[in-house]
């Protein structure tokens, strides 16, 4: 069977209307990679139905950001969907998504969307959660698919999902990354092949950090911070923004690490701004089980 495309809001809310079953969706701006398609086979496997949303949402990019050369490739995206089996790719225009007069933006409050990602990139996550509680009203998945790649994301929008009394299960999917290490990104194709090599500093970095506490039974999050640092400095091409040691759930920032816990980055490298991270928990201590996909 041929996967489905929609454009129009309308025809996707008739289309759900006709869908028997469990519904699944993936939501991305396109340019898909190994990571998108891990969240995608997932839910082909979970799910009668499987919807991805392509759509690059302007109001989740601040001014100066890339919006404008954001890497776009729908003809291979409808290519590589229809071989991973998807039903339906729901892909409206800005117009249909914010038609004039829009006003419902919804906002998430508090420490989870003003720390770090939020705090660097003003406004990006009310974007984030407007368009994705959008989606959610129109394609009203039984369950939707973020990757960890998106650390604080996935955690806004399961605060969303709760806040918003959403009845859609949020599944969390481990990041995948290049052999290297390197986390795949859309935006990794910015990178020149000296940006790439120096960008690696970023992965090892976090690497160490986890063998660290979880080998080393390290729990003081200034000598992580530090390492992090250290390893990073090595590179002039790469410019930490922010390294984080956060609880794994609330974000909030940690002295020691005596829970699970996520080390947290952010840099620029030349001119693309790349973010990773690993999730760690103390040495000795069990995984939690919802955890356990993520470390
Ligand atoms: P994006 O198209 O960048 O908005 O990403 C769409 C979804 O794919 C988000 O939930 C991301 O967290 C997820 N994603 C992006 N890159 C990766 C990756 N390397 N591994 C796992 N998930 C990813």
């Amino acid at each position: 069977m041929s996967v489905r495309v929609v454009e129009s809001v309308a025809v996707m809310e008739a289309a759900r209307r006709e869908m028997r079953g469990l519904v699944g969706l993936v939501p991305t701006m396109g340019y898909l990679h190994e990571g998108h398609l891990s969240l995608v086979r997932r839910a082909r496997a979970e799910c009668e139905v499987m919807v991805v949303s392509i759509f690059v949402n302007p109001t989740q990019f601040g001014p100066g950001e890339d919006l404008e050369r954001y890497p776009r490739d729908t003809e291979r995206d409808l290519r590589v969907l229809e071989q991973a089996g998807a039903d339906v790719v729901f892909m409206p225009s800005v117009e249909e998504m914010y038609p004039p007069g829009f006003e419902e933006w919804v906002e998430v409050a508090g420490l989870l969307t003003e720390r770090l990602e939020g705090a660097t990139r003003p406004g990006h996550f009310r974007g984030v959660t407007t368009v994705v509680a959008r989606l959610f009203r129109i394609v009203r998945p039984d369950r939707a698919y973020f990757g960890q790649k998106d650390a604080q994301q996935l955690r806004v929008v399961r605060q969303l999902v709760q806040q918003e009394g959403l009845p859609v299960v949020v599944v969390p999917m481990p990041i995948v990354r290049e052999p290297d290490g390197l986390a795949m990104s859309s935006r990794n194709v910015y990178l020149s092949a000296e940006e790439r090599t120096a960008a690696l500093a970023l992965s090892r970095a976090l690497r160490e950090a986890r063998r660290t506490v979880m080998e080393g039974g390290v729990t003081d999050a200034d000598t992580l911070r530090a390492a992090v640092r250290a390893t990073v400095a090595g590179q002039p091409l790469v410019q930490l923004e922010y390294v984080s040691v956060a609880d794994e759930a609330t974000l909030s920032e940690l002295e020691r690490i005596e829970r699970p816990a996520m080390v947290l980055v952010a840099a620029k490298v030349g001119s693309t701004r790349l973010i990773d991270n690993v999730v760690v928990v103390p040495k000795g201590m069990a995984v939690p089980e919802g955890l356990r996909e993520l470390v």
